[in-house]
């Protein structure tokens, strides 16, 4: 199983690429960085992009549950009105890095899906799909422009481990929630939530 250190160096790989690729794709500004956060909490199991005002600043911001990167994985689950989509739909891997490729483009989705609507309202994009929140055409517009990057990469490995066996190896029910909002993050600094997706 991966170290810690590994898994934290894959994200980060896997974003910048990735960031690289939203700004020539979407024509996002030169400077577009994502704050990231992590966590290996085993209570945290839900990843989030968005946005977040740091110091009255207003950010892309992504924060990624690592915890189950260190177990046996069986590939990335996808909400169900797209997980069989063959660009964007769930993908069943043993490869702990192809999965974590795959949750960063989602959660990547989702912070140019909010960039895109506060900051360039005049974008194609918004001017097709409106504001739109969740998991509708926008973000899957976006979505799919990133995993038709990402998927070629992709090692589909054999899954050794059902979904109800890891949840019990760790302790833990992996269930996806889904909310937009407001909400305050506690420890360390304070994060005002403009906007994220799960
Ligand atoms: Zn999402």
């Amino acid at each position: 199983m991966p170290t810690q250190q590994e898994i934290v160096k894959q994200m980060n790989d896997a974003i910048w690429v990735l960031t690289e690729y939203a700004k020539k794709t979407f024509g996002l500004p030169d400077d577009f960085k994502i704050t990231v956060k992590h966590t290996f909490a085993v209570g945290v199991q839900v990843s989030r992009g968005g946005l977040h005002r740091v110091n009255g600043v207003v950010v892309p911001y992504a924060k990624f549950a690592l915890n189950r990167f260190q177990y046996p994985v069986t590939g990335m689950e996808e909400y169900a009105r797209f997980a069989n989509d063959p660009v964007i739909g769930s993908v069943k891997t043993g490869c702990w890095k192809s999965y974590l490729r795959v949750l960063v483009a989602h959660e990547v989705a989702h912070v140019v899906q909010w960039y895109l609507a506060y900051f360039m309202s005049h974008h194609e994009l918004i001017r097709w799909f409106g504001r739109e929140r969740g998991h509708g055409g926008l973000f899957q517009d976006i979505y799919r422009t990133l995993r038709l990057f990402v998927n070629p990469t992709l090692q589909i490995t054999e899954v050794t481990h059902t979904r109800d066996e890891l949840s019990k190896m760790r302790g833990i029910v992996i269930e996806h929630s889904e909310f937009v909002g407001k909400k305050y993050m506690t420890g360390g600094r304070v994060y005002e939530c403009v906007g994220y997706i799960s």
